[in-house]
């Protein structure tokens, strides 16, 4: 496809290119396996000596053409959908980073990523090292060691909604021989392309704005190709040396640019298997063929609900980085210059207690175990998302005991302020 196409084209077109005859819609692969008509040609696909479909975990067209989309979108040169974000997190750093090796992340991280950060990549023995984001070079770099394979951080953290600087990260990453990998799930390509900035490796959780209708959990990760694995090869020995599962092949040698997908797909997936079922994979391509839009009009309303609690005094706090008094503004102005995303944090002068209390009164926000779909949601973190974190931990991941993430949908935006009007006054 045309590589000048402007994303929302991409959103409405890319992916699926269908010849003559074909359907003009993707079509939905719902098959386990594809027919060949010798042994010998399905050899051949297995030792990868030749492309082609042969099992759905390793390669269906339908997933493949929502990835080569998402790709298409951030301006990476190819990408593998998970059937969750959180798969899509840990095949992304696993695929390069084995028992002994080291992460360093940002700490303000989503708590899922948190807790396969701390708790569950510990157990693989892999050691993570969390940082302050916004602290300066000099500090973040003492976070390094010598076994160091990744760093990894989100574009805009969910739930504080936290800006990162990509360049200054970018910059410590290669400066230490390795890539950095951002999730750029709540900024979604529309509002930030991170490989523009220097990022090698770009994770989403598509259940969020990409899907965007609350409908499948799904993941996907995009490389830019760019990061050389060679010029360091002893520290990413998985792409520089012999797979024994694969007659000693090795993927920087045989796939060049495309080493680090290919792996991730016909080793990590392959023995793992989180693969993206090929229907939910078809809803995920519905959402995107209108991500351009909502996208929009997310950030519209959000400015206007974040602009209306920042003048409400029972409102104690409010961040989002489209206020003029979020200390990220001019980070979001650099990176995201269309605007952020939909989620407002914020806080109420009558603490968590009232933090509660205003939530139970919303009707038409609902409380969901959810965040950044079409219809307006709300939830307590300390009591939900990030309920095993300890308070040291909630502060240190930008969660504050009070905060109340605030997800606006694309319902009109007086609606929605309506609805947050009635609930303060009920527990006044
Ligand atoms: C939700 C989320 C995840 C996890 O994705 P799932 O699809 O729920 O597995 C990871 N990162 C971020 C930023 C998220 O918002």
């Amino acid at each position: 496809m045309n590589q000048s196409l402007k994303r929302d084209t991409i959103c409405v077109q890319g992916g699926w290119q269908p010849k003559k005859g074909e359907p003009r819609v993707l079509p939905i692969y719902q098959s386990t396996t594809f027919k060949y008509e010798t042994s010998d040609q399905m050899g051949k696909l297995f030792d990868l000596e030749e492309e082609g479909y042969f099992y759905t975990r390793l390669q269906n067209p339908t997933n493949d053409a929502v990835a080569a989309k998402i790709a298409q979108l951030e301006g990476g040169l190819a990408a593998m959908l998970t059937s969750s974000g959180q798969a899509a997190n840990f095949y992304a750093a696993f695929n390069i980073c084995e028992a002994g090796g080291h992460i360093v992340s940002a700490a303000t991280i989503y708590g899922g990523t948190f807790n396969l950060f701390a708790v569950t990549m510990k157990k693989l023995g892999i050691d993570v090292t969390f940082v302050d984001q916004d602290a300066p070079e000099e500090e973040i770099t003492k976070a390094f060691q010598p076994n160091t394979k990744l760093v990894f951080a989100e574009t805009i953290s969910n739930p504080s909604v936290q800006v990162l600087d990509i360049e200054k990260f970018a910059r410590l990453a290669h400066s230490h021989g390795v890539p950095l990998i951002v999730d750029n799930t709540f900024a979604t390509p529309i509002n930030c392309r991170p490989f523009e900035f220097g990022a090698d490796i770009v994770v989403h959780s598509t259940t969020k704005y990409m899907d965007g209708h609350a409908t499948s959990v799904g993941g996907c990760i995009v490389d830019s190709g760019n990061f050389d694995w060679m010029a360091h090869k002893d520290k990413f020995p998985g792409l520089t040396q012999p797979d024994p599962s694969y007659h000693g092949l090795v993927y920087a040698e045989k796939f060049g640019k495309n080493a680090y997908i290919t792996k991730a797909t016909v080793q990590i997936m392959r023995d793992l298997g989180s693969i993206a079922s090929p229907q939910n994979s078809f809803l995920l391509n519905l959402g995107l063929e209108t991500l351009h839009l909502r996208v929009k009009r997310h950030c519209e309303n959000a400015q206007r609900v974040a602009e209306y609690l920042e003048g409400n005094d029972m409102v104690a706090w409010v961040d989002y980085p489209g206020l003029k008094s979020s200390k990220h503004y001019e980070l979001a102005k650099k990176y995201m210059p269309d605007g952020t995303c939909g989620v407002i944090s914020f806080g109420l002068k009558g603490g968590r207690e009232d933090s509660i209390r205003f939530m139970d009164n919303l009707k038409l926000a609902a409380i969901v175990t959810h965040v950044a779909d079409a219809r307006t949601s709300v939830l307590h973190p300390a009591s939900h998302t990030h309920r095993q974190l300890t308070e040291e931990q909630l502060i240190e991941a930008g969660v504050r005991p009070d905060l109340i993430r605030f997800s606006v949908g694309i319902e009109d935006a007086g609606d929605i302020i309506s609805d947050i009007k009635q609930a303060l006054e009920k527990i006044k």
